[in-house]
């Protein structure tokens, strides 16, 4: 079968590998649509994956994110089981399943956590629920209720997704994106995207909120200017109804924050709560997010069609993460 892998940076080769031996509990998907992550996009940048050495041993599932050297990569995936474990019981052959794995980016791959896809959702949309659960977890633990008012600085996938989640959740939400083509994607959802290279971004939220801070502001973008903006938009004043401005860092970033780029007093003079989301729930559980975003998919409450920008052969796979890195496209789904 065919498989992608990294062998030097910037730089994705398709081989001829056997099809991967069966453990007892995986079943061997046909692999129908795998999505790219900003994961594999930082694999594919620096040859190896700079992010994943930087975080916690602990960190959820980490050795599934932008593992694209040894074992192939591709971790979102969607497709039709072929072959069952010798322990498996719960599926059956031809069965339509989306999830998380490894070495996605191949024509066959063994999976373990995958979850049932129903029949109104393509497999495109199945390449989806690894990151809507990561923007579902986010907009989950920032506790944004009914009427609230979100920021959500950078609408790249993951922001995108967090905007779309904050709205279900009944927020306003107000993004801020630099690039013209995520611009125009989140403007079909989001109630004002600001072009922080055309307006001050800090200054037009304190405008729309008058006066008071945003309940909640999203990190999705991974830069120094991002969190810098974060901290000061959590504003001089209270939020309506005086609650804590939360910020909820969702970004892993490549390098250490700038620390002198913002008052670090700030946090404290501003009585700010900032919080991690470190992902989804690493565990399947009857109620876990990943079943959560394919319900919102499946009942319209999310909308990933306008996003799936680019639909690739895994023999082009090379050439698109190249366009990938210069954003010109939202998400790219590979179909082996
Ligand atoms: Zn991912």
């Amino acid at each position: 079968m065919k498989k992608a892998f990294l062998l030097e940076k910037m730089s994705i080769h398709v081989r001829d590998v056997p099809k991967p031996r069966l453990e007892p509990n995986h079943v061997l998907v046909k692999v129908h649509a795998c999505s790219i992550c900003g994961t594999d996009l930082h694999s594919y940048r620096y040859g190896e994956n700079e992010i994943m050495k930087r975080v916690p041993r602990n960190f959820p599932m980490s050795s599934f994110y932008g593992a694209i050297n040894s074992q192939g990569g591709g971790h979102q995936i969607a497709g039709e089981i072929v072959e069952l474990g010798a322990d498996v019981t719960q599926w059956k052959i031809s069965d339509r399943v989306a999830g998380v794995g490894r070495s996605g980016f191949a024509e066959y791959c063994s999976m373990k956590r995958i979850y049932p896809l129903p029949n109104e959702l393509s497999y495109e949309a199945g390449s989806f629920i690894e990151p809507l659960g990561v923007a579902v977890a986010a907009v989950r633990r920032s506790g944004i209720r009914l009427g609230d008012f979100a920021v959500v600085l950078g609408a790249g996938p993951i922001g995108h997704l967090t905007l779309q989640c904050a709205k279900a959740a009944g927020g306003t939400v107000y993004v801020t994106e630099v690039s013209e083509k995520r611009i125009k994607l989140a403007g079909m959802f989001a109630d004002e995207v600001i072009n922080p290279r055309e307006v001050d971004p800090v200054k037009r939220v304190e405008e729309l909120m008058g006066g008071v801070a945003p309940n909640v502001i999203f990190e999705c973008a991974g830069r120094d200017a991002t969190i810098k903006q974060l901290i000061d938009m959590a504003g001089k004043y209270w939020t309506p109804y005086g609650q804590h401005m939360r910020g909820v860092i969702v970004s892993l970033f490549e390098k250490p924050w700038v620390y002198d780029l913002f008052d670090n007093n700030a946090i404290i003079a501003k009585s700010m709560e900032l919080i991690g989301s470190p992902i989804y729930y690493p565990y399947e559980h009857p109620k876990d997010e990943l079943r959560i975003a394919i319900d919102l998919m499946k009942t319209g409450k999310i909308n990933i069609t306008p996003l799936i920008t680019a639909k690739i052969p895994l023999e082009d796979i090379d050439l698109d993460f190249k366009t990938l890195l210069k954003d010109e496209k939202l998400y790219v789904v590979i179909q082996p």
